[in-house]
């Protein structure tokens, strides 16, 4: 295979990315100038000092400060109480200018993480984790949708246009990325497999798909042999491994990816593919939430 037909095959997510979030920046710009400076606001709350979360909520306050948003960000000590973390939610809950609340996990031992997330007004529940919007997502209701998931059907259907009928596989059944992918490729009229650590013989159920999502947290694990031919595979996995160089470490996906663009029709790279995708949603997500919040119309 020569290089441009491997390029041809790149689900290029950074680039996706960057269109989305100028699009939106635009739709902020034109939002502040037709009601009166109305700024959509963005506030997120970390607890403790994992190294990953930081970088995370970095990226995310410099990238909402870009858009023409409002940031808010919050840090609170590893040693945060239930009872302190709880208020901090309310709080902004009641916040005018605040229109989408995040809270970075994993939080620390001592929170009850669902009790956290179900305290944030659905309205503003921009990762899309509340009982309500998972609800209304699984029965195909407008819902603020998770924004990894959101992205990956982005990406999807640039990349293929109508879904319906596809077979498709996702590997890894959790709350963030999982499920609620299902729920949208069902909405889609894909059929839908959801597969996961139980799962008998996984090779041959990636084997049937059309479509694969592999959202496991294992570095490399799924091979170019358990692709299908010409199938679209979306890589959510972020695994760091050792690099050639001593001492550093490089960042992999869920999927052996110059083995799998052998055979794939399309496939995202790790990483500049989902994980730049997963942010410009966060910012869609929280124009959104505002204008809903504002009575004004929005998708
Ligand atoms: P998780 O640990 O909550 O869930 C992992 C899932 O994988 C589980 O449902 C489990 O059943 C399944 N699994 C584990 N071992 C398996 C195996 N051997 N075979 C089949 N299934 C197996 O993880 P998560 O939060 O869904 O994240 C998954 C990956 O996606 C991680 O690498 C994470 O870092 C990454 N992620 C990336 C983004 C992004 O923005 N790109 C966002 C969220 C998560």
């Amino acid at each position: 295979m020569n290089s441009t037909e491997i390029d041809n095959r790149i689900i290029d997510g950074k680039g996706f990315a960057e269109g989305l979030r100028s699009r939106v920046a635009e739709e902020v710009t034109a939002l502040k100038a037709s009601h009166n400076g109305l700024t959509p606001g963005l506030a997120v709350i970390i607890v403790g000092e994992d190294p990953a979360s930081q970088i995370y909520v970095r990226n995310k306050n410099k990238q909402t400060i870009e858009a023409g948003m409002a940031g808010f960000e919050f840090k609170m000590p590893e040693d945060t109480s239930q009872a302190d973390l709880l208020k901090k939610v309310l709080e902004l809950n009641a916040d005018d200018k605040v229109h989408g609340i995040l809270v970075q996990l994993p939080l620390p031992d001592q929170i009850d993480e669902h009790e956290i997330i179900n305290a944030i007004d659905p309205a503003k529940d921009v990762d899309g984790f509340h009982v309500v919007n998972s609800g209304l997502l699984a029965t195909g209701q407008k819902a603020m949708v998770s924004c990894t998931p959101l992205g990956c059907l982005m990406l999807l259907k640039d990349r293929l246009g109508d879904l319906s009928g596809l077979d498709a596989v996702i590997i890894g059944r959790s709350n963030i990325v999982g499920k609620p992918m299902a729920a949208l490729l069902l909405a889609e009229s894909c059929t839908v497999t959801i597969s996961h650590s139980r799962t008998r013989d996984l090779p041959d159920v990636v084997r049937r798909a059309d479509i694969v999502v592999a959202a496991v947290g294992r570095a490399e694990m799924v091979r170019g042999d358990w692709i299908k031919p010409g199938a679209t595979v979306i890589d959510v996995g972020i695994n760091r491994v050792p690099a050639a160089e001593e001492g550093k470490t490089r960042v992999v996906g869920d999927v052996a990816f110059a083995e799998a663009i052998e055979v794939a029709g399309a496939i995202t790279p790790v990483p500049k593919g989902v994980g730049p995708m997963t942010i410009a949603c966060l910012l869609q997500n929280t124009l959104t939430a505002c204008k809903r919040q504002n009575g004004l119309e929005a998708d």
